[in-house]
């Protein structure tokens, strides 16, 4: 059994939050430099060069990549040896995300009632997945999620007859119906099978793959491959102007799921989809 006290929980995620925030991980900044030769419209080049050069400001100044910091996600996977002191977990995550937030000069973006709608001031709550594993180590991710493109996201109950054309046509309807609002180019988390809440979680853990890694299951990677193909064929393009470059990667996971059904999840991600790691 290790112990870990809830100050360094408090102190990785307050790190984590600025991080994300700041830095755009090097997968994404490879591929929007190799969308530089393939995007065939100016304007979708123009706007390519501008999201790099914005990424790389923001690196240097030490600036968020967007004025929308996000809701804060957080994936935990907690090691069953490790035995936590201090005080509450679910607060000290929350205490990393209120300092990550204040003391990196993130904009507050959360309400803490959807219908009432009073900004929290501190960004908290975070929504918080957790996942216990082997070990003595606590995993952390966070991810900061934009609602430009959380909110043109969408999940649909699928019949197993509609099958994977079906499933390939809900990818790219979704995509098309989006437009321009998600800020493309984008990335696309797709989660199927399990149950209704699990595809959703699938679609998000889907965007904390590197958009340059397909998945390791053959009949899924040919998906993977095939719709990014069909929705860069859609026109949308760079900030919706027109263009080759609408995504510029489809990440799946699947689970398994019930006879009578085939639940399909796809979380859109702007080029903005941030996310740090730490295991402590
Ligand atoms: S979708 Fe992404 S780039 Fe657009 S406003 Fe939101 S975080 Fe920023």
């Amino acid at each position: 059994m290790r112990t870990i006290h809830i100050d360094q929980i408090v102190k990785t995620i307050e790190q984590l939050c600025i991080d994300a925030n700041y830095y755009i991980n090097d997968d994404i900044m490879e591929e929007l430099n190799k969308a530089l030769k393939t995007e065939q419209s100016q304007i979708g080049v123009d706007i390519i060069q501008n999201l790099i050069k914005n990424a790389l400001m923001a690196k240097e100044r030490k600036i968020a990549i967007c004025q929308d910091t996000g809701m804060a996600v957080v994936f935990m996977d907690v090691g069953q040896d490790v035995h936590i002191v201090g005080g509450n977990l679910i607060d000290s995550i929350n205490e990393g995300v209120r300092k990550g937030y204040e003391n990196g000069y993130l904009r507050k973006s959360v309400v803490g009632d959807p219908i009432e709608r009073v900004n929290t001031k501190d960004n908290t709550p975070a929504v918080i997945h957790f996942n216990i594993i082997e070990g003595d180590r606590i995993k952390i991710s966070v991810a900061p999620k934009g609602f430009g493109s959380e909110n043109m996201s969408s999940i649909k109950m699928l019949k197993p007859s509609d099958g994977i054309e079906g499933i390939k046509k809900f990818i790219i309807d979704t995509i098309d119906i989006a437009g321009p609002n998600p800020c493309p180019p984008i990335i696309v988390g797709v989660g199927i099978g399990g149950t209704m809440e699990k595809a959703a979680i699938l679609a998000k853990k889907a965007l904390l793959r590197p958009i340059n890694k397909r998945n390791d299951l053959n009949h899924i990677k040919e998906i993977e491959n095939d719709v990014l193909k069909k929705i860069n064929m859609l026109g949308i393009g760079p900030s919706g102007l027109g263009g080759r470059i609408t995504a510029l990667a489809v990440n799946i996971e699947v689970f398994s799921t019930h006879i009578a059904g085939l639940p399909v999840a796809v979380n859109i991600s702007c080029h903005a989809t941030r996310h740090a790691d730490a295991t402590i």
